[in-house]
């Protein structure tokens, strides 16, 4: 019982943010390096297991029918930028998946980190909506060119009582792993225990940390391609290599399929070009010699 007053509560051991319908969730995104001038910060959901990843996260229809003010948020999408005017909500030419874009901004003079504050605009128990099945908002960031730069993603419950419910499966999952680490069996290393719940740091209630970067070690290499639609097109599966990390496989398929029909499409009623494929020129930037 009792009246939940907190309106968001996010568990670091489990990267989970449990909040309230529609409040304010603010989350810090932390960057190594400044990214380039028009960079952008996306929020997309998605369902977190195999069986309904392929679904498009949206709001239930009753959420989506009831007016609420907001004239910038389309009705369906589930996560809003809450105070920013310069949100733009997108839904994917291919896999129809929502998501609201904002330019980054960088911290303020002597902040760490740029807030940005989301809404979630039905319960995950809406019927005809999320309907108990659990999401991750995949937060990344990208240049004005849609390349990608950086992405984290944590799980979200939407839910009447934030602590309650946070303190409920914080316990169930410390009880989880006690069972797990006096099992016979060996601990094997489970998915969704993050790097930060090993060490028993505690962080402050409530702080919300994205932190965004490209892994150091991934070394960036340039392609020099020669025509304009061959470029678009491996910069297309370029893309798709970047996200498929983020993305689910069954978009992968989409994309790949749509990559497919498009270039037979173009094929169809123009001369076959000869091969030219071994003309690919591939050039390091850096110089592997050292
Ligand atoms: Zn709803």
């Amino acid at each position: 019982g009792g009246v939940c007053l907190k309106g968001y509560s996010y568990s670091a051991d489990l990267n989970k943010l449990f909040c309230q319908l529609a409040k304010t969730c603010p989350v810090q995104m932390v960057v190594d390096v400044a990214p380039p001038q028009g960079s952008v910060i996306r929020a997309t959901a998605i369902y977190k297991k195999s069986e309904h990843v392929a679904e498009v996260v949206r709001r239930c229809p009753h959420h989506e029918r009831t007016p609420d003010g907001d004239a910038l948020a389309p009705p369906a999408h589930l996560i809003r930028m809450e105070g920013n005017s310069r949100a733009v909500y997108r839904e994917d030419d291919i896999t129809y998946r929502h998501s609201v874009v904002v330019p980054y901004e960088a911290p303020q003079l002597g902040a760490e980190w740029t807030t940005v504050l989301y809404n979630f605009m039905c319960n995950s128990s809406c019927m005809g909506g999320m309907n108990r099945r659990p999401i991750l908002t995949i937060i990344t960031l990208e240049t004005h060119e849609g390349q990608l730069l950086g992405r984290r993603s944590f799980e979200v419950r939407v839910c009447a009582c934030p602590g309650r419910d946070r303190k409920t499966e914080e316990s169930n999952f410390r009880k989880d792993q006690e069972t797990k680490t006096l099992g016979k069996t060996p601990s094997t290393t489970k998915r969704s225990m993050t790097k930060e719940s090993s060490s028993s740091t505690p962080r402050p209630e409530g702080r919300r940390k994205a932190k965004l970067s490209a892994s150091s070690d991934e070394e960036i290499y340039t392609l020099q391609v020669r025509g304009k639609e061959r470029y678009e097109m491996l910069k297309k599966i370029n893309d798709s290599l970047e996200l498929s990390d983020v993305v689910p496989p069954s978009d992968m398929d989409r994309y790949r399929q749509k990559l497919f029909t498009k270039g037979k499409k173009e094929k169809d009623g123009q001369t076959p070009e000869p091969k030219r494929s071994k003309k690919l020129m591939v050039k390091d930037e850096k110089s592997d010699s050292d």
